[in-house]
Parts: structure tokens; C-alpha cells; sequence
């Protein structure tokens, strides 16, 4: 039976301010209305989690909000004056409470990835798009050689990635190959990543997508064959199950499914909601439905992960790499 993955998480919005403004997106909030997570909000959420069996503290935040004016307004009452030096202690907390952090921080600097590797067993950026497409064009971080380089440093510094493409803002077949073939030449210098996300849009009412349509199914399965064809074999391929089915896309080659939380919604797709473990399992018999933890078996083998993780690897982690039965 062919071995499908996903990951028991908790998704942490740490702010929703951001400097880019995607024309899909209903995450950002402007200066006004943004919100930072406080420590305690942060706590409740990684007991919940660490009592309802989760491995994965999965943190995301809009895109270098110190970009955007009033960032320090917004961040002052939590004590800190740098994001990432928060970002840490966040991390910290979630390692306390026996939760591996995952974190998807946009596009960082050298220094500031640096530093809050080693208190990650893994990190991610979506790609998105090799293409200059319109729905990125008051998006300055989501220039791809912006984003190619910075998926490159993480593999400099041996970081199990996550990185993915979205389908249909605005892309052809051909920018899909694209994207996807960059991401391959990507890991054959690097073989760091560690999965490929194909994420297809959710159009959401109120942005200026809102009137476009989700890519169909059958385009999907096609675009899963050919990624499959694409990518090495070692990189995964995961469709979310709460934007589309995936048992065609499982029979087509995809692999993993992502992380789940039984807790928190995906608050990128918060109408979207995830399928439970158990359901899945039902409906995916025709697979091998594993649990994993937040980096992959072949790096955990490597030893590639924060250093800060390694004792919770060591305890979450079976002799195969996935989560301890
Ligand atoms: S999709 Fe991400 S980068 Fe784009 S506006 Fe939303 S939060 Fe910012």
C-alpha cells in the first residue's frame, strides 16, 4: 500500500500585517485593524494543541510587517522591538510545551533567518509563481528571484524547506513548469527541500480576485503528473484536503497532505475547513495514512533540523522518521 503523509499541527497567526497586498489574499489587515499574538494567546493555543496530541507548531505571519508604517506601535506592548526576537521566544514556548515550530516568516535576511533557525525542525516560503502576474503587482516580495534566493540561503544552511506553487492567479501551464523546474534546480544544488505544496487558489469574497474561479480538478490532476515527473523523487508533493479532493491527486502522484489542526482553522482559507484525521483515513484507505513530524524522515536521519529541536525530534520521532506510533 502506497504511503501517504500529514502533519498534527497547530496554525499560530503571529500578526497579519504585511507589506505586500496579493489580490487573493483576505489575511492582511492594514496598520488599523492588524493584530500581533500575545504571549498568553500563543500559550492557550500550544496547551490545547500539546493536550489534543499535536507535533507541530506551524507560525505564520504576513511578510516583513516592519516594513509597514506603525509596525512598532503594533508590536510594542509585547516588550520586544524586533519580530524575530519575538518570533524566538514564540518557538521556545512552543518547544516547552513538546510542539516542533514551523515557521513561514516570508522573505527574511541572512541575519534574521540565522537566527531563528536553529528553534525550527523546519521552515517554508511559497514560491507561488516564477511569473510576473498582476495579482502581485503591489506585492514587492513576490518577485521570484526575491524568492529563489532566499530558498537558496535556506538551503545554504541545510533547512528541511517547504515551498509550493499557487495555481491560478493569473499564471499559464508553461510559468507552472517553470516554477516548478527552478524549485528542482533549487534542491538538486541543495537537497534541502523537503516538500512542494500545489496549492490551488481559493478565490475570497471582498478581494479583487474574489469574481475568478478555482482551477478545476482535472487540471490539478494534470499539474500533480507532470510535478511528479518534475521534482526528485526524495521531494514531496502535498495538496491540502480542505481546498480540493485528494484521492485523484494521491493516485496521481501526490504524496503528503500537510498539516491538519484539529484546533485552529487554515487562517489563510478560514472557510475552508480541514477534513478530520479519522475521516480521512476512511476515505483514503486505498493508502497508507501516516502521521509525520513537522521534517521529514531523510532529514531527520541527516540531523538537519534546529539544533534547539533535536531532543524533541529524538522523543517525537519513530526508528522510520515519522511520529512515534
Ligand atoms: S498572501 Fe501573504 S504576502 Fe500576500 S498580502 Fe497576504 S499575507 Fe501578505
Amino acid at each position: 500500500m502506497q504511503l501517504a503523509t500529514l502533519s498534527n499541527n497547530i496554525f499560530i497567526p503571529v500578526t497579519d500585517l504585511c507589506r505586500n497586498r496579493c489580490s487573493y489574499c483576505s489575511f492582511r489587515r492594514d496598520f488599523d485593524r492588524a493584530k500581533i499574538i500575545t504571549r498568553r494567546e500563543a500559550l492557550k493555543l500550544l496547551v490545547s494543541a500539546r493536550e489534543a496530541g499535536c507535533t507541530e507548531a506551524l507560525f505564520s505571519l504576513g511578510e516583513n510587517p516592519w516594513d509597514v508604517d506603525g509596525f512598532s506601535t503594533l508590536i510594542a506592548p509585547i516588550g520586544h522591538s524586533d519580530l524575530i526576537d519575538y518570533l524566538v521566544e514564540l518557538c521556545e514556548l512552543a518547544l516547552e510545551q513538546g510542539l516542533l515550530p514551523h515557521t513561514n516568516a516570508g522573505i527574511l535576511s541572512d541575519n534574521k533567518l540565522a537566527e531563528l533557525a536553529p528553534y525550527n525542525a523546519s521552515m517554508g516560503l511559497m514560491l507561488e509563481t516564477t511569473a510576473e502576474v498582476d495579482a502581485h503587482k503591489k506585492s514587492p516580495g513576490k518577485k521570484s528571484n526575491l524568492r529563489l534566493a532566499y530558498i537558496a540561503k535556506a538551503g545554504e544552511l541545510k533547512i528541511p524547506f517547504t515551498t509550493g506553487i499557487l495555481v491560478g492567479i493569473g499564471e499559464s501551464l508553461k510559468d507552472r513548469i517553470d516554477s516548478l523546474k527552478s524549485i528542482s534546480r533549487l534542491h538538486e544544488i541543495h537537497d534541502h527541500i523537503q516538500e512542494v505544496i500545489i496549492q490551488p487558489l481559493d478565490p475570497k469574497p471582498g478581494t479583487p480576485m474574489a469574481g475568478l474561479s478555482s482551477p478545476h480538478i482535472s487540471e490539478l490532476i494534470e499539474l500533480v503528473s507532470r510535478a511528479r515527473t518534475i521534482l526528485q523523487p526524495s521531494v514531496a508533493l502535498q495538496v491540502p484536503p480542505n481546498l480540493v479532493d485528494p484521492l485523484p491527486l494521491l493516485r496521481a502522484g501526490a504524496n503528503d497532505l500537510g498539516g491538519l489542526s484539529p484546533l485552529t482553522p487554515d487562517w489563510i482559507n478560514p472557510e475552508r475547513p480541514w477534513p478530520s484525521i479519522v475521516d480521512l483515513k476512511h476515505y483514503l484507505r486505498e493508502f497508507d495514512l501516516q502521521e509525520r513530524l513537522p521534517v521529514y524522515p531523510r532529514y531527520v536521519k541527516r540531523g538537519w533540523y534546529g539544533r534547539k529541536t533535536a531532543n524533541l525530534i529524538d522523543s517525537l520521532g519513530g526508528p522510520d522518521g515519522l511520529r512515534r506510533k
